[in-house]
């Protein structure tokens, strides 16, 4: 898996939860299954995955009543939100 090779740039910003918190980046998470959209909190994601962690790749089950699906981290790259996912 050569990901480092095929990462696009803006992604850089958001390899761990401190490094978007510095920046003040915008976040939030959508389910696969149920297309839910929910805001990130970021001080409960670094208090639960540690500050060099990092929401790419990530996939925290859904927190919608009654979906077992998983979701995904997006972020606001200029107008466009896009999945934080490496592959
Ligand atoms: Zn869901």
């Amino acid at each position: 898996m050569a990901r480092a090779n095929i990462s696009p740039i803006w992604l850089e910003a958001y390899r761990t939860f401190d490094e978007i918190e510095r920046r003040g980046l915008a976040l939030r998470l959508t389910c696969r299954k149920c297309d839910i959209i929910l805001s990130a909190d970021l001080a409960v994601l670094i208090w639960s995955q540690g500050r060099a962690a990092s929401p790419i790749d990530l996939h925290p089950r859904c927190k919608r009543w009654g979906c077992d699906g998983r979701m995904f981290f997006q972020a606001q790259v200029g107008t466009v939100w896009r999945p934080l996912i490496s592959g």
